[in-house]
């Protein structure tokens, strides 16, 4: 397919889509009417859909394609490894080369007390298997009563039952009975929404606090872990002050309390490393990661497991009772190879952390002087703007749109209407684009930002 060319009855595809196909976080009835946009090819950080419009995607996809799309040797590896093996399970003491080699690769891209990894397919898979990891470690230490989690609200942690109860999104527990028993929520370190008459530097000891009372109420006997994403990125690209991380280390290690970075957004170059804990100043005993790791383009995730559970685990002996047929697909695995070599070849975390990352930056805070704009930072490859009716010197001073008005939509519909893939969680706008995206290529998208903000208006 040509970009431009027409290879698809559009009106033919709606149809069917409408009639059968029941897509994640929608509303089936309101899709129905308007009809799916159909996304038929990917080149670099482009899209083009079905009518042939090209569109400059900022989300990587779902924060997943972060080599970008179009990648021959992604392709080529995982044909190679159909052709040899696609399938086989690790159950039962068999395993398969690229399952293998991909655990050695991991960790030694990862923080130093990593040294085991545990595949899922997917993220939400990931946080599942964290919560079994964590009560199976200290029912093992011998410590039964230690079995509540601590998430945060508006955090995301996956659709599963236990991801959905980990994570803290409203929509999400009012449907299906969630959270499950034994996990608990704290607020989120979001500083244009709680920081009003205080620096960031001091919100971030203030909202760090909040974990340390939650595990004085519970009790520090009852607390197995707490989770959180580095930057919470569904929830809004919520970019903690510096001086959060480092106290919630601090807290988890005063009450022994073990600690999951939740990294499928944050790893693999998008903060600028290889993982996000490590600019954070967070030192996890797990981490999640998914997404990024293949790029999206075969679904994988998993857990590193840290020495300090992976020594329990495997010391103690006796089965852990849990995996999924697609643990350590090799062909999955062998595309999270060729993606990785991709990462390293091309320096794209170095890129990210010391060339386009700072670009980003410096662009992305130019559209500060904008009417509608109260509140925008990023980190690394992440960013997000809080648009707002009146702005204010100080950012708490902002007036907001009331949320009937959907601001954050209408905005979002004028970026999708003119080329430009931008995602609104309320009236805060994001984007995560691929870690390729060039310096002329991120003066395209902010000016793309900049014209639809004008439109919204
Ligand atoms: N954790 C985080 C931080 C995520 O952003 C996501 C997905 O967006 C998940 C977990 C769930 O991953 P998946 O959709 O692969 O199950």
């Amino acid at each position: 397919v040509q970009p431009g060319a027409q290879a698809f009855d559009t009106r033919a595809i709606q149809q069917l889509d409408s009639a059968h196909y029941l897509h994640p976080f929608t509303d089936f009835k309101d899709l129905n009417s308007k009809g799916a946009r159909v996304i038929v090819r990917g080149q670099g950080i482009y899209l083009w859909d079905s009518e042939g419009e090209k569109i400059l995607d900022g989300m990587s996809g779902l924060w997943c394609v972060n080599v970008g799309y179009g990648r021959t040797s992604i392709s080529e590896a995982v044909y190679r490894q159909m052709e040899t093996l696609p399938f086989y399970n690790s159950f039962f003491n068999t395993t398969n080369v690229p399952a293998t080699r991909l655990a050695a690769k991991l960790v030694e891209i990862s923080p130093p007390q990593f040294n085991h990894v545990f595949y899922t397919g997917s993220g939400s898979e990931g946080n599942d298997t964290n919560l079994r990891m964590v009560r199976r470690y200290w029912d093992l230490m011998g410590f039964k009563e230690r079995h509540t989690i601590i998430s945060r609200h508006n955090a995301y942690h996956g659709s599963t039952v236990a991801g959905a109860s980990l994570g803290g999104m409203d929509g999400m527990h009012a449907q299906g009975g969630l959270p499950i028993p034994g996990i608990v929520h704290i607020g989120q370190p979001n500083y244009f929404e709680s920081g009003r008459g205080m620096t960031e530097a001091e919100f971030g000891i203030e909202a760090a606090g909040w974990l340390e009372a939650k595990i004085l109420e519970l009790g520090p006997e009852k607390v197995a872990a707490f989770i959180g994403e580095p930057v919470q990125g569904a929830g809004g690209v919520i970019i903690p002050p510096a001086t959060y991380w480092p106290e919630i280390q601090r807290i988890c290690d005063k009450y022994g309390i073990l600690l999951i970075a939740d990294e499928v957004i944050c790893g693999f170059g998008r903060l600028g490393a290889w993982f996000g804990s490590e600019l954070l100043g967070i030192k996890p005993d797990l981490i999640t990661f998914a997404k990024g790791v293949s790029s999206g383009y075969i679904p994988l995730g998993g857990v590193l497991v840290g020495d300090r559970i992976a020594d329990v685990l495997i010391g103690q002996g006796g089965d852990f009772n849990h995996g999924f047929t697609y643990s350590g697909h090799p062909v999955a695995c062998a595309a999270a190879l060729e993606n990785i070599r991709i990462i390293e070849d091309e320096q794209l975390v170095k890129q990210v952390a010391n060339v386009t990352g700072p670009y980003l930056r410096r662009k992305f805070a130019s559209l500060r002087d904008h009417p509608l704009v109260g509140y925008a930072d990023s980190y690394g490859f992440v960013a997000g703007l809080n648009l707002v009716r009146k702005k204010a010197e100080v950012v708490h001073d902002c007036e907001l749109f009331t949320p009937e008005l959907a601001v954050g939509m209408i905005c979002r519909g004028h970026m999708f209407n003119n080329g430009m893939i931008m995602r609104a969680v309320g009236d805060r706008m994001i984007i995560a684009p691929p870690l390729v995206m060039t310096k002329a290529e991120i003066d395209e998208m902010v000016n793309k930002i900049r014209y639809c903000l004008d439109k919204t208006l």
